[in-house]
């Protein structure tokens, strides 16, 4: 029996079922409708110039994504720049773990920060416990703000909603408090890099998709871009087929075969996502007064909680990200143009003039930024399926022969590159058996 398999989509999933399957020594024939490889994280190019296609950050934990990179002969330090688990707040002291976050420092570092009074720093107690009781209830769910109820307020819109609507991108009341538990079950499993994020420092399409199709051309992968499939009977029946696109062109694609694997597909919810690309001026700004500036991520936190939002909830100062400036990172600070992405989590994909403006304005108040020019905003709109609790997700085997993988198929992360990664491993892995099994 030959080892011949079929992947239809080149996102995240796709590149790493193919990287597997490639290393299990199965013949690759992989079909992706665009032109380039890369799916919904990839670079676009606006005016002659890269963006990516939404802001995009790592965990230090994302530990499959990672271990692929280095498979195809990446490293990820030169991809990406790594920083502690910190975010600065346009007003008052950041919050931020120390570089060694070890239980006991973790907890000191939170204990001594100037933002919180005593009764909410006994309130941190709280999330800690919830979290334990939601690791030791593996089999039911609930919402991410019940499982924090009783938390104030302040450390809800400071910490967890930052936390929740970056991981999950699904507002704390419907979002699932058993995958954000192992999300940060994940984060915290080997501090301080587990926990820490991964800017890119190249554009996204560099850092993944171009190497992996270029390592599967030279392993003697069929590659075929620009051609999209609408029917499963465009696909050789005879070999096995790994269906790696989004939820709703999976279901569309397993409609008539496979009924109701397509309407688990089908009954996922998606959210968008909005990223404003600027640059502006720094303001010259009193010593000591502007904290911003002074931190690489921002958090807007007084737009934390809502759903259909146009008010960005996160900057990343993208001038840090510059290696290739000779500038240490206080001059980077005050060097000129700041480039910055503003992002909306949960946004209203149909507002896209509000949220270029509220991008321009935070930029102006906050970031404390003149002359701003927009140079690009893209909004996706289904950007991540919305990680609900109870949320039903379809699994990885649809029929004998036919599998799925993607950011939304059964698994334990949300909608991230991690779960796409780690759902096209999974998938790869299926082949296998199913291969032993018929031998
Ligand atoms: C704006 C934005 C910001 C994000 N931020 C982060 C972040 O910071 N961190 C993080 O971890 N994740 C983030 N994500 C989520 C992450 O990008 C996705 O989870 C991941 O890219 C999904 O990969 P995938 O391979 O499952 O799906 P996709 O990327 O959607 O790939 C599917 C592929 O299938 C192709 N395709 C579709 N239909 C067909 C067809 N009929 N025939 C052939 N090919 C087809 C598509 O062209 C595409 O290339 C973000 C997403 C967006 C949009």
């Amino acid at each position: 029996m030959t080892k011949e398999v079929t992947i239809v989509g080149a996102g995240w999933a796709g590149l790493a079922a193919a990287i597997k399957a490639t290393q299990q020594g199965w013949t690759v024939h992989l079909i992706e409708a665009a032109q380039t490889g890369g799916g919904r994280a990839k670079s676009v190019k606006h005016r002659g110039e890269l963006f990516d296609n939404g802001q995009h950050a790592l965990i230090g934990a994302y530990h499959e994504t990672l271990s692929l990179m280095k498979a195809i002969g990446l490293e990820p330090d030169e991809l990406f720049e790594r920083q502690g688990l910190a975010w600065g707040y346009a007003s008052g002291p950041p919050f931020g773990l120390p570089k060694d976050p070890l239980p006991f420092k973790t907890l000191r570092s939170l204990l001594m920060n100037a933002r919180y009074g005593p009764l909410e720093k006994l309130s941190l107690l709280k999330p800690v416990q919830c979290w334990i009781k939601q690791l030791l209830m593996t089999q039911t769910d609930t919402t991410v703000a019940q499982l924090f109820h009783g938390v104030s307020d302040t450390l809800m819109r400071d910490i967890i909603s930052p936390l929740c609507l970056s991981a999950l991108n699904t507002p704390l009341d419907r979002a699932s408090a058993s995958t954000f538990a192992r999300v940060l079950k994940d984060a915290f499993s080997n501090p301080p890099d587990s926990c820490s994020f991964l800017f890119p420092k190249k554009p996204l399409s560099e850092i993944f998709p171009i190497r992996s199709l270029e390592w599967l051309k030279s392993r003697g992968a069929r590659i075929e871009l620009g051609r999209r499939i609408d029917s499963l009977h465009d696909i050789d029946v005879n070999a096995p087929c790994i269906l790696a696109v989004p939820a709703w062109q999976a279901a569309k694609l397993t409609r008539d075969s496979h009924p109701n694997w397509s309407d688990t597909a089908d009954g996922l919810t998606h959210k968008a996502i909005a990223s404003v690309y600027l640059k502006g001026v720094a303001k010259e700004a009193p010593q000591g007064k502007s904290t911003a500036l002074q931190s690489q991520l921002i958090c807007f936190n007084e737009h934390m909680e809502l759903d259909n939002c146009v008010h960005p909830q996160f900057g990343i100062h993208l001038n840090a990200l510059k290696k290739q400036s000779p500038l240490g990172s206080a001059a980077l600070q005050t060097a000129n143009p700041q480039h910055w992405a503003l992002i909306v989590s949960v946004a209203d994909p149909f507002r896209r003039q509000d949220i270029i403006q509220n991008a321009m304005d935070l930029a102006r108040t906050q970031l404390e930024l003149q002359a701003i020019e927009l140079q690009f905003c893209t909004i996706e709109k289904r950007a991540t399926f919305s990680c609900e609790a109870h949320a039903k997700r379809p699994p990885t085997v649809i029929a004998q022969g036919l599998f799925a993988c993607g950011d939304y198929v059964q698994g334990p992360y949300p909608s991230t590159l991690e779960g796409a990664v780690r759902s096209g491993l999974r998938a790869a892995a299926c082949l296998d058996e199913t291969h032993s099994n018929a031998a």
